[in-house]
């Protein structure tokens, strides 16, 4: 792992700038991941114009699933929910900066999951929500 990267996850896993819970909120969704014990939960609210007013995640687990998350809600807040929908692994793996192995991919690609699971109202997240 990029020492660069692997300082920034560490840093967002440490110090996340959006751990909460948002009371009211207008989307709430949470799920697991049980290959590592991650746990994600994510509250939005969501403004009148169909954008991201705010939101925020709870949860634990290891550095990647938390960073991840943190990372995440950082660069949703502002955006179109119909933006939102399309985001894919990509998005995850250019936020972290760095390449995964399938059994990390899992922790870091759950809170876009549950992200996804939540803006589309679905009862339960898929993985094919975040292929
Ligand atoms: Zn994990």
């Amino acid at each position: 792992m990029d020492d660069l990267y692997r300082e920034v996850i560490i840093e967002h896993y440490k110090h996340p700038g959006y751990r909460g819970h948002l009371e009211p909120h207008d989307i709430q969704f949470a799920d697991n991941n049980p290959l590592c014990g991650d746990h994600i939960e994510i509250t939005m609210q969501v403004g009148a114009d169909g954008t991201v007013k705010d939101a925020r995640f709870d949860g634990h687990g290891c550095a990647i699933s938390q960073a991840s998350a943190d990372l995440l809600i950082e660069s949703i807040i502002g955006k179109p929910l119909e933006e939102v929908k399309q985001l894919n692994k990509q998005h995850i793996l250019d936020l972290l900066g760095i390449d995964l192995g399938p059994v990390r991919l899992k922790c870091a690609l759950l809170s876009l999951k549950v992200l996804k699971a939540g803006v589309y109202g679905l009862g339960e997240a898929s993985d094919e929500l975040v292929e």
